[in-house]
């Protein structure tokens, strides 16, 4: 086994043994780079990435990689060099060794503010895709608190939502000293509640996000379903929002598709401002791409950076593990690769068999995106919370992999190829209609093929 094969398979077994976004989170853009006297070295993007996978998965990891491979006594994590300046419009004069060392080294989150200080706007490229969303942010940092308030931020996996809010975040911080500023995941605001209810400090808990001068919440759409967490959050909002504190969200959907959420707290999310991230066209591809390599002086050329723009085309994340790749490649050789060799290196990142639709990708897309368990959208309940969905399952098996209506109809429970027709029939006509549902379908699109 290649030591590429052999992270594949690792990665094919974890798959099952995580949920779907930790893998997501933790896994995306990681690859062995060695593999030596029982050592296995994996490259990470990130110190999250590194610290996630050494503290919760390390053994789970260990123990797959074993199972494939008995030789194997140990694995560390790696993180690739990350960017060391801003991204410029033009080349820079490369600078002394030593000041882009200083650099790097303050690239980890800063413990009151959670910011990571590489999430800048100086490194954030603009294109039509973000551009919305990235003015909204502007004229928040200008007037936190007076504009936009809140600013709900929407858009698919790794297309710059958190990027974009911890700039924010950044940028006030750098421009009012004095003010408070509380960055942090839906999931940890929910660990928060959690550990405050079970250890009675709810109190403290709340005095400490209720004084903050500006809140930024990210990924808001898992607290779908965790009421007590939703209520703290709303209360939390209220008292910020009275005092004139800006506060502000991220999600990978709009406030109305976030199911299993509270009225008032969807209505507190659509109340300021709502800015989508959409996926960013080629020119735009290329401009980040450039900018990335530029950054780190790696002067690939044209050919090979537009070969990776027209494939990775719907997640920027995935953009930089190439360049990831491309760069680990540098390294080794000392120079750029060329087309051929380029492509060699992309290979499992471009046309990996999870790039391919399968049914299964899309059920898995539907349901997860709806928040059902892929039985129920199988079943046969006539439930109207799974009746849509089902409905739109069926109508992407048809347009996406243009499936037959009878194995459509097989495929969820026996159906009747008529039943298919119908659902697909009713999607296809309410998309004229809605232009909400024509968002929605675009989103689990995302999912299916981004994610
Ligand atoms: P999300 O939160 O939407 O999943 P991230 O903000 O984590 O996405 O972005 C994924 C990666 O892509 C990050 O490393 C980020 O720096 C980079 N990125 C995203 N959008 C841009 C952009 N517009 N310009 C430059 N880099 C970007
Ligand atoms: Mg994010």
């Amino acid at each position: 086994m290649t030591k590429d094969e052999l992270w594949q398979a690792t990665l094919a077994q974890l798959q099952f043994q995580i949920s779907s976004a930790n893998f997501a989170t933790w896994l995306k853009n990681t690859y062995v780079v060695a593999k030596k006297d029982g050592g296995v070295t994996v490259s990470v993007p990130n110190n999250f990435s590194k610290e996630w996978l050494e503290n919760k998965y390390n053994k789970i990891i260990f123990n797959i990689l074993r199972s494939l491979d008995v030789e194997i006594r140990e694995v560390t994590y790696l993180v690739e060099r990350g960017p060391q300046k801003p991204a410029a419009a033009a080349p820079q004069e490369a600078r002394p060794a030593q000041e882009s060392q200083l650099e790097f080294q303050g690239l980890s989150a800063d413990k009151t503010t959670n910011l990571s200080p590489r999430y800048v706007f100086d490194n954030f490229i603009v294109g039509p895709f973000n551009e919305l969303a990235h003015a909204a942010s502007l004229a928040v940092v200008k007037n936190p608190g007076v504009v936009y308030n809140p600013l709900f931020v929407y858009g698919g996996v790794g297309l710059g939502k958190t990027h974009l809010l911890q700039a924010v975040g950044n940028k006030i911080g750098n421009d009012f000293s004095q003010k408070k500023i509380r960055y942090l995941s839906s999931e940890r605001f929910t660990s928060g509640v959690v550990s405050a209810i079970r250890n009675h400090t709810i109190d403290a808990f709340r005095s400490a996000y209720r004084d903050v001068d500006v809140l930024i919440v990210d990924d808001v759409q898992f607290l779908a379903g965790k009421d007590k967490t939703q209520e703290e959050l709303f209360h939390t909002f209220n008292t910020l929002y009275e005092r004139g504190r800006q506060i502000i969200f991220s999600s990978d959907r709009p406030p109305k598709a976030i199911s299993a959420l509270e009225e008032r707290l969807r209505s507190r999310f659509e109340g300021g401002m709502i800015a989508d991230i959409s996926l960013p066209d080629f020119e735009t591809r290329m401009a980040i791409i450039k900018a990335k390599t530029q950054e780190r002086s790696l002067g690939i050329a044209d050919d090979v950076l537009e070969y990776v723009a027209s494939h990775i085309q719907r997640n920027i994340r995935e953009l930089e593990g190439a360049i990831n790749r491309l760069a680990a490649f540098f390294r080794l050789n000392n120079r750029a690769p060329e087309l051929g060799e380029a492509k060699g290196l992309l290979k499992s990142v471009i046309s990996s068999p999870s790039k391919f639709v399968t049914p299964r990708k899309i059920l898995e897309a539907v349901s997860e995106f709806y928040d059902l368990k892929e039985r129920e959208l199988l079943a046969l309940s006539r439930k109207q919370e799974v009746v849509k969905p089902r409905q739109i399952a069926m109508y992407l098996l048809r347009e996406e992999l243009k499936s037959s209506y009878p194995f459509i109809g097989k495929r969820f429970g026996g159906k009747d190829h008529t039943t298919a027709i119908y659902a697909c029939e009713k999607i296809a006509k309410e998309l004229q209609a809605s232009e909400s549902l024509v968002e929605e379908l675009g989103l689990i699109r995302q999912r299916i093929y981004g994610g």
